[in-house]
């Protein structure tokens, strides 16, 4: 099954939901999702290696905007100015049942 958002929600400047086209709802933050930003500064390209450090994130950050990119992703801009990451649906969503467990 295709996993896609029905509805995308900014519940406030540090939370985010995402309902999907199975019903389930997932919410996540800017730290949760900054740690996870899926760009070529964060990650890198050739080994999937993390390249950034969880403490060299500002503890108070927040999601300045989110854009859709086509059907598949949402871009994220951070209150550090971070906005090069792209999440697609499909990362976010496992992403999401990743932090259930
Ligand atoms: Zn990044």
């Amino acid at each position: 099954m295709r996993i896609e958002p029905r509805q995308i929600l900014q519940d406030s400047e540090t939370k985010i939901t995402i309902v999907w086209s199975d019903e389930s709802k997932s919410e996540f933050d800017a730290l949760q999702l900054r740690r996870a930003c899926p760009c070529a500064k964060c990650v890198d390209e050739w080994t999937g290696e993390k390249i950034l450090k969880d403490e060299q994130i500002d503890q108070k950050l927040k999601i300045e905007d989110i854009k859709l990119v086509g059907r598949y992703a949402l871009n994220i801009l951070f209150s550090d100015g971070h906005e090069t990451g792209i999440y697609s649906f499909k990362y976010l969503y496992e992403l999401s049942k990743e932090s259930e467990d």
